[in-house]
């Protein structure tokens, strides 16, 4: 698979702190009801990639799972790609960030969740960083 944003495990290193690069770029997961964004809930805002800062997913596609870590319903159009992992002998979708591959989490459906897809996209916070809306600027335009 090749991605927009290209740079090599050398160059992510030196960007991303080490459990970023342990999560984002070798697949690993956070612990679970650990991570920072796990009990976070805005009205407004947006989740990005906290590798390359693509956005990935807005405030109001959260909902609480009581997974042990953010669960999104839905993401924004093509901002995330899924992939069948097979690891650990379970056939489960994998979901990475559409611009740079960073490894997100897992996508689960037909879970019974009230939610308008019946998706769940548990993702680790340490791949995310949360950005409020700013009306004041009017920087993040994208309603
Ligand atoms: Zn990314």
């Amino acid at each position: 698979m090749s991605y927009p944003d290209e740079r090599t495990p050398q160059e992510w290193q030196a960007v991303l702190n080490k459990e970023q690069f342990r999560i984002l770029r070798e697949k690993g997961t956070e612990a679970p009801f650990s991570g920072q964004y796990d009990k976070h809930h805005s009205e407004e805002g947006v989740y990005t990639c906290a590798g390359c800062n693509a956005p990935l997913y807005k405030a109001e596609h959260k909902f609480k799972s009581g997974c042990g870590w953010p669960a999104y319903f839905d993401a924004l159009p093509g901002a995330v790609t899924r992939h069948t992992d097979s690891a650990f002998g379970m056939q489960r979708t994998e979901i990475v960030c559409s611009n740079c591959g960073g490894h997100l989490g897992h996508v689960f459906k037909g879970e019974g969740y009230p939610t308008p897809t019946d998706e769940r996209h548990c993702v680790n916070s340490v791949s995310l960083k949360f950005s409020p809306d700013d009306p004041e600027t009017g920087k993040s335009e994208a309603k």
